[in-house]
């Protein structure tokens, strides 16, 4: 642990790390240590691991990096990081994030990264002027930086693969309800889902067995399957496996550098003994609108909570108690937040209710039946993770819309529930790192970590 937490100091000029506490990792790292002499070592037991700021914890500060909550502690754990700490992980800290997990590039910082006395966007290690991916940058870029080797993120549009495919490392967002949701601070309910990010399937299988598991108490949405042995399958073969590539991941907005990359990954897959197999996932395009629909209406919802009243900023200057709302939730939010509180608001109102959020709800089982569809034909479906290498620091940063479209490989599976992994493929424009994209059946983790090993 004290390795890592030496780098961190090292490099926080990535802006990775929105706290630490040394005291408190040390203490666990001398915990573990204990353990481990005396032989009542648990299957993590001190392997330092740092958390997306998405995360509550107890011994750290949780803002979700919004000014909403700067310094905010919760009087409990999130269920991932107990069940992490349970199995021995030490905690090296908090990681950056996108507001709220509101974004692709970790530009929507709002309280400072440690050592900075202003808030920063997270920066990619392998070239410092551009952006790690979002929302989870922070624990890919500190992934890929040697400061941590494993991190947790999560994955409401794209979140855990984007970053991971961004920053040459391996991420898996598994199916919606395998991780349980409780102390994870909440963007879009019925899309959030928490998972591991790494420098491996392996390592991800590892940490990902420690993360499952039912919360029934806590997450009404948690799966009730039991917790599995992730690592079980990762030697099997995979002679004969059908990789299923759909024709709408290579259409026009894809990079050529990406779609290279892609293709050469697809041909080692065909070394390797596996066969591809051309399927169609038509509602490809109609993912964006239907996501940007769905998550603003269910964060609109789970936002509400930051009032000024319970927890978090208020503001200091108001006559009445509707002044204090607005007055608190205009300085408390970012741009995009309030961008999506906007959309979302509208989307729900009378009168568009049935036009766009039913409409989107509609299309969402359509896309979701498009890859059981699929899934008839194939075993696993690949692809890219994103239309393009990681862009420049500030490039798409006035635009949303543009920001929006490079979710477009993402979103489907987010959409449908499904499991889906990033793992890196090669490099494209720039030098940059280029993440394929495998998506499995609901509950095939094991199945897609098996097939990442094999290729790494
Ligand atoms: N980029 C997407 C968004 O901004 C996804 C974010 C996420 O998965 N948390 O909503």
């Amino acid at each position: 642990a004290s390795h890592f937490l030496a780098r961190a100091r090292d490099h926080q000029s990535l802006g990775a790390f929105l706290a630490m506490d040394e005291d408190v990792t040390l203490a666990q790292a001398r915990a573990a240590d204990a353990r481990l002499a005396t032989g009542s070592a648990r299957p993590l037991e001190g392997l330092p691991v740092a958390h997306k700021d998405i995360f509550v914890t107890r011994d750290f500060p949780a803002t979700a990096a919004s000014r909403m909550l700067a310094g905010y502690r919760s009087p409990f754990d999130a269920t991932v990081v107990q069940k992490l700490a349970d199995a021995g992980a030490v905690t090296l800290g908090k990681l950056s994030c996108d507001e709220f997990a509101m974004g692709s590039g970790n530009e929507n910082v709002a309280v400072p990264a440690v050592g900075a006395a202003a808030p920063q966007p997270v920066r990619n290690p392998w070239d410092s002027t551009r952006v790690p991916g979002g929302s989870s940058g922070g624990s890919a870029a500190a992934v890929a930086a040697g400061l941590a080797p494993a991190a947790t993120g999560t994955d409401t549009g794209g979140s855990i693969r984007q970053p991971a495919a961004f920053c040459g490392i391996t991420g898996i967002k598994p199916t919606y309800g395998r991780i349980s949701r409780h102390g994870m601070i909440a963007f879009a309910s019925s899309l959030d889902q928490a998972g591991p990010m790494a420098r491996s399937a392996e390592d991800c299988a590892l940490l990902l067995s420690a993360m499952a598991g039912p919360d029934p108490d806590r997450d009404s949405t948690s799966l009730d399957v039991p917790a599995e042995d992730f690592t079980r399958d990762l030697e099997a073969s995979i002679e004969g496996l059908r990789i299923g590539v759909p024709e709408e991941f290579f259409g026009e907005g894809i990079d050529a550098d990406v779609r290279t990359a892609i293709d050469a990954a697809l041909q080692e897959y065909e070394r390797l003994g596996a066969r591809r197999v051309p399927i169609r996932l038509p509602r490809t395009e109609l993912a964006i609108p239907v996501y940007y629909i769905i998550a603003p209406a269910e964060a609109s919802a789970n936002l509400e909570r930051f009032d000024g009243v319970k927890f978090g900023h208020r503001a200091k200057q108001y006559a009445d108690l509707a002044e204090m709302y607005l007055n608190t939730r205009t300085e408390g939010f970012g741009e995009e937040v309030k961008r999506r509180i906007m959309v979302g608001t509208y989307v729900l109102s009378h009168g568009y209710y049935d036009a766009y959020y039913l409409k989107a709800l509609k299309i969402r089982r359509i896309i979701a039946d498009d890859f059981q569809k699929a899934f008839k034909e194939c075993d696993v479906i690949a692809g890219p993770v994103a239309p393009s290498v990681a862009w420049k620091i500030g490039e798409k940063s006035a635009d949303p819309l543009a920001n929006y479209l490079a979710d477009i490989f993402t979103l489907p599976a987010s959409l449908a529930g499904l499991p889906g992994m990033s793992l890196p493929a090669g490099f494209g424009a720039g030098g940059m790192p280029v993440g394929l994209q495998l998506i499995g059946n609901y509950l095939q983790e094991a199945r897609l970590l098996n097939v990442a090993h094999r290729f790494q």
